[in-house]
């Protein structure tokens, strides 16, 4: 492994993830069996998707080009939840 290589944030909690669950979204080892997380678009409702840019993943919009509302992986990561 080289530093050069984009680390992608863990969906869940945005630690380095290093697998991709069900839905192709990155996350890390801890997170791979939780549930696929949902995103919904706060302009128009519509469910964000994962999509890999040139600087990494982030969540864009379905209703892209219509809206092109996106946000950093990081933006949306919640606290841990212990359970
Ligand atoms: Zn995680
Ligand atoms: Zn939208």
């Amino acid at each position: 492994m080289t530093s050069e290589t984009v680390m992608t944030p863990c969906v869940f909690c945005g630690r380095n993830a290093t697998k991709k669950n069900s839905k192709g979204q990155p996350v890390c080892r801890k997170h791979k069996d939780k549930k696929p997380k949902e995103v919904g678009c706060p302009e128009c409702g519509m469910p964000m998707k994962l999509k890999e840019g040139r600087y990494g993943y982030f969540w864009g919009c379905e209703g892209y080009p219509q809206c092109q509302k996106t946000f950093q992986i990081k933006a949306l990561v919640e606290d841990e939840e212990e359970s």
